[in-house]
């Protein structure tokens, strides 16, 4: 047993952080860790998990819209409470963080409250206490970052948009990543009035950009109002609400902004700027294989170190970082080929592997089926809602390199198809796999003919 109070010590009980101390500690480490804000971390607490039954909330609207055709009448039209879902969320946000200290107390991890510091490459200070370990995981996550303009201080940010006091009746989303494009979606669904404003072109930079067209104008069709190339100049305040001056001139007023333009490593007043510890140029954390940083006994991972800020990257990381460093195993590098992910706009994203555009880059000769279709449900809903599928093959191999969705349900069943594209299946495989019928889903088995090539 070494001499120090701990053999790891953790920063930040988010997803990284949590699985890592209960993975040490079940290796027989001896683990604390500090928490100074929420027990499992932006996911749990204002992440992907309220962002999701936020998500289921918005859209019950359009089922009930969707009912009629199929012989239900609801007796008077629906009316959305926006305090009972909030309230709701807090209770059950409330049983996850107490299900994340049970983990960590049965696992025999000494949970702290406080924020912590780095005083030294084996040394942390939290309430005052100086605590030694032999290694220290910085997980902090990430932070929710606003450019400058005159009336920033009026937006809100993710972390404060689910906890609002009163439902903004007009809702203005700024920025383009997934982020923002699911609250636009969300705010829309529950019956805010939703303009979203993003200075780019087209939103969702870096997806298949058949996928982000698609998407663009399902939710056009849905009522999103979309500002392209227009940032915000100016926000001032108004008799009932807020006036935005959009760079392009145009002035909207609303009740609420939303700012989702970006998140940064959470990196303030931790300490690690007196080590002088090196950052990558987006200012992450710089890691090895191994999850060390450039001062061996600190390792980091999850959103701070930059990998792709998902929260079953942080899971993975954190069991990978355990093998190095407390279990006697063999281990390879984590493979950050492939991992699928979803966008909860409405209708839902799913996409795995290379998009389209990558594709042509990396691949040479592709084929490219895609099928755009009115889903069945719609036949009797009266929804105009459509549904993309799309598969991306190295001509050459047969290997589907690229899996993509937009509809119902795309997280769902992208999860699936990601077993396959991994395992480096061939067109042949999917085309020799019988489907489901009736579903959606079957048309990832059942395109034979290339839209192109
Ligand atoms: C709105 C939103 C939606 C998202 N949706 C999804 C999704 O659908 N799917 C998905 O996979 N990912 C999603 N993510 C991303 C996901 O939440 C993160 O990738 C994941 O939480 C990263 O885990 P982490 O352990 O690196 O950090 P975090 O979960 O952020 O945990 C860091 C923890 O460290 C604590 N901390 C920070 N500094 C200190 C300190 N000095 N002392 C003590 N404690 C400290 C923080 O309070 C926090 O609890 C979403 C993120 C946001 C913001």
């Amino acid at each position: 047993m070494s001499d120090f109070d701990y053999d790891l010590f953790v920063i930040g009980a988010g997803s990284g952080g949590v699985r890592a101390a209960r993975t040490a500690a079940t290796n027989g480490a001896r683990v604390a860790v500090a928490e100074n804000r929420y027990l499992g971390g932006t996911c749990v607490n204002v992440g992907c998990v309220p962002k999701k039954l936020y998500s289921y909330a918005a859209h019950f609207h359009e089922a009930f819209e969707d009912a009629g055709g199929f012989g239900w009448h609801l007796p008077e039209a629906p009316r959305f409470e926006w305090s009972t879902l909030r309230d709701n969320k807090v209770g059950e946000i409330k049983r996850l963080n107490d299900i994340y200290g049970r983990l960590l107390d049965t696992a025999g991890v000494r949970l702290i409250n406080g924020r912590a510091r780095v005083l030294d490459p084996h040394h942390v200070s939290v309430n005052d206490e100086t605590i030694s370990a032999e290694k220290i995981l910085v997980a902090v996550g990430g932070w929710p970052w606003v450019p400058d303009f005159p009336g920033k201080e009026l937006t809100v940010n993710s972390n404060q948009v689910f906890d609002l006091e009163t439902f903004p009746e007009r809702f203005l989303v700024l920025g383009g990543g997934y982020i923002a494009v699911e609250f636009a979606s969300i705010f829309n669904g529950l019956g805010s009035d939703t303009h979203l404003v993003y200075r780019g072109e087209l939103f969702l930079r870096g997806f298949d950009q058949q996928v982000r067209e698609f998407t663009r104008d399902e939710m056009a069709k849905k009522g999103v109002r979309l500002h392209f190339e227009a940032n915000i100049a100016s926000i001032e305040k108004v008799e009932g609400g807020l006036r935005v001056n959009l760079t392009n001139g145009e002035q909207l007023e609303v009740d609420a902004v939303l700012a989702a333009t970006g998140r940064r490593p959470h990196l303030e007043d931790l300490g690690l700027d007196h080590l002088d510890i090196a950052l990558t140029d987006s200012g992450h954390l710089s890691v090895n294989e191994r999850f060390e940083t450039s001062v061996p006994s600190i390792l980091a991972l999850g959103d701070v170190s930059g990998g792709p800020e998902l929260t079953p990257v942080a899971l993975a990381e954190a069991m990978q970082m355990v093998r190095y460093h407390f279990e006697d195993t063999e281990t390879s590098p984590l493979d950050y080929r492939n991992i699928p992910t979803a966008v909860f706009c409405h209708p839902n994203i799913g996409t795995v592997g290379l998009s389209e555009e990558q594709a042509r880059a990396s691949c040479g000769e592709i084929r490219v089926y895609a099928a755009e279709f009115r889903p069945m449900k719609h036949t009797l809903s009266g929804s105009s809602e459509r549904c993309l599928m799309k598969l991306i093959v190295d001509d050459q191999s047969d290997v589907v390199v690229g899996a993509h969705m937009v509809g119902e349900e795309a997280g769902e069943v992208i999860q699936g198809i990601a077993v396959a594209v991994r395992a480096g299946l061939t067109k042949a495989d999917f085309d020799a796999t019988v489907g489901i019928h009736p579903t959606g889903a079957e048309e990832f088995v059942t395109m034979r003919t290339p839209s192109r090539r």
